[in-house]
């Protein structure tokens, strides 16, 4: 694995899209991009992300625990892109969904703890990955869905939460910034009379 600064930048974990779920998505980065950036590639790697959101489970992660976790963001990914859109649901997708929640039922077992309320740990990772697709269709399929955004830099796509409405992309500075040297190039070059319509207002 490459371990320049830069490298090391675009394998951190993006924590900042609004929810567990989007944060998951968010663990392949560059989707759209012929050389996407995968952020959980080991069990170690996978461990590390479930930990930073609570989400440890009482058995270890496994190499099958990786390639599940990488294949959910699919049909994820799937769903939301179709709600952002406003296009139909991807039956299969869905269907995919439905099908992995149905098969890993996750008992929600409370603890009140000096700290606050918390969750009893999830038994593996398909169990600690059932309560993020839970909370993904649960935000897919409730009012949260109108928070749901796309970043509009063609590299990212990614995908989250601005309960302001008031974010053009995503949380992550570097998209914001390349975004604002476009805009900026394109206002110089006279182009943005015309072709307005073509981009969403600041
Ligand atoms: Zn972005």
């Amino acid at each position: 694995m490459p371990h320049a600064d830069a490298a090391d930048d675009t394998t951190a974990f993006r924590l900042d899209c609004g929810a567990t779920w989007l944060n998951l998505l968010a663990t392949q980065g560059r989707h759209p991009t012929p050389t996407p950036i995968e952020r959980i590639p080991t069990p170690d790697r996978l461990a590390a992300w479930l930990a930073l959101h609570e989400l440890t489970p009482a058995a270890p992660v496994t190499e099958d625990d990786v390639a599940l976790a990488q294949h959910l963001r699919r049909p994820i990914r799937a769903v939301a892109w179709a709600t952002i859109t406003g296009t139909p649901a991807p039956e299969e997708a869905v269907g995919e969904l439905a099908r992995f929640l149905r098969e890993h039922d996750d008992p929600v077992a409370l603890l009140a703890t000096d700290e606050g309320l918390r969750r009893a740990a999830p038994d593996g990772t398909a169990a600690a990955l059932s309560r993020i697709v839970r909370q993904a269709v649960d935000q897919l399929a409730g009012s949260e869905r109108l928070t749901l955004k796309a970043c509009p830099e063609q590299d990212c796509l990614g995908l989250f939460s601005d309960p302001t409405g008031r974010r053009r992309w995503c949380p992550s500075p570097a998209c914001a910034s390349r975004g604002r040297v476009r805009a900026l190039r394109a206002r110089r070059a006279g182009i943005q009379s015309d072709d307005m319509t073509t981009s969403a207002p600041e």
